[in-house]
């Protein structure tokens, strides 16, 4: 029999499980806390419970709780790199960036990802599962136990597609920000999608007060399908149009990513393109020079192309940032870290 996902649980329905298990309902609470405020690596950490509540919770309940097996730490910057195995074995990363306003973190949503975007190294050994709220949630826990400082800021961009594991990401969002767990702002939580049309709809009907970044990488839908297969799916107009609906609804500004890839989306012509379709769109965009993996033969754009690029944006009022690339020095782009263990092991 599979144990009881504890962690995944909210604290009204882990009053349930308390009550069902013929314990007072306060008893809740303190195991709330234990779980999502002290972090508990371990059901005897919790000494306020009996022992014989914690016997039968560590018969009956997993507490989900990832194992380092890598960390690296760039010279730079200090952002940190982790790669976590799960119950499984399987493996998924995390990164952590110290900011001068606080530490966010960026999770994985997925055991790899089906999306097969052509630049990301996510994408080449293909989906394996999706992964629960509490392995999400462990990720950061894991990694502000090991630091001893709090994660402020939280971005859903490492490996996955958080639009297709929708309900676990969803239910991971209540959980991280729920002012009795560790309560992390809605408004310093990103989710970034490749851009599935009906899931950014019902994400916008929850009125979550997120923001939502979507990979648009290309400024016509001709560009946008040789890079990112889901543009098969869902045209860049139903995107766009699924964007201004989601600001509708939530008033949030939307983040476009857009990363630039020498001579395929870098022109002075993409730019003014893109400054057009966005045009009527309450929205930020994110360039990021494309972090060249060495399975594809990407290139990064030219530093000049990057300035005109970003130039012919703020000509037409688009507000715009260059990423700042971080962790240059340990294995940068999603999924490189996790590749590197995984052909280690063969
Ligand atoms: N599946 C989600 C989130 C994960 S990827 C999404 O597609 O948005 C996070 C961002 O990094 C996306 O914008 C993705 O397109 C981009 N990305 C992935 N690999 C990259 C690389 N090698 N260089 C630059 N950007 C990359």
């Amino acid at each position: 029999m599979s144990k009881i996902d504890i962690k995944s649980m909210n604290l009204k329905e882990l009053t349930a499980y308390v009550e069902a298990l013929g314990e007072k309902k306060f008893r809740a609470g303190q195991l709330y806390e234990w779980i999502h405020r002290k972090q508990a690596a371990d059901w005897e950490e919790m000494t306020n419970l009996s022992r014989e509540l914690r016997g039968r919770l560590s018969r009956e309940a997993d507490l989900t709780i990832l194992c380092q097996i890598d960390r690296q730490v760039s010279r730079l910057d200090g952002t940190r790199k982790y790669l976590f195995a799960l119950a499984d074995g399987n493996m998924v990363e995390s990164v952590l960036m110290p900011y001068h306003h606080g530490n966010a973190v960026c999770i994985s949503s997925q055991v790899g990802c089906k999306m097969g975007c052509r630049f990301c190294a996510s994408a080449i050994d293909g989906w394996l599962r999706n992964l629960t709220p509490a392995e999400m949630l462990d990720q950061i826990y894991r990694i502000q136990r090991d630091t001893g400082e709090r994660v402020s800021n939280l971005v859903i961009m490492g490996t996955g597609e958080p639009m297709d594991n929708f309900d676990n990401v969803v239910r991971f969002i209540d959980l991280v920000s729920d002012t009795n767990g560790l309560n992390i702002s809605q408004r310093s939580i990103t989710v970034s999608t490749c851009g599935i049309v009906p899931r950014i709809r019902e994400l916008a009907d929850r009125k979550l007060s997120i923001t939502l970044a979507v990979s648009l990488h290309a400024s016509s839908q001709e560009t946008r399908r040789q890079l990112m297969p889901i543009a098969e799916r869902y045209g860049l107009d139903e995107v766009l149009d699924a964007c201004r609906y989601y600001f509708a609804r939530t008033g949030r500004r939307l983040t476009f990513e857009y990363s630039l890839v020498a001579g395929v989306n870098d022109s002075v012509e993409d730019a003014v393109r893109l400054a057009r379709l966005l045009g009527d769109i309450h929205c930020h965009v994110n360039l990021i020079p494309v972090n060249p993996i060495r399975e594809r033969n990407f290139h990064q754009s030219e530093r000049r192309a990057i300035m005109s690029f970003r130039t012919q944006l703020e000509k037409y009022g688009v507000n715009v940032t260059i990423r700042r690339e971080m962790g240059r020095d340990i294995d940068g782009a999603c999924g490189q870290l996790r590749r590197r263990k995984m052909r280690e092991a063969d």
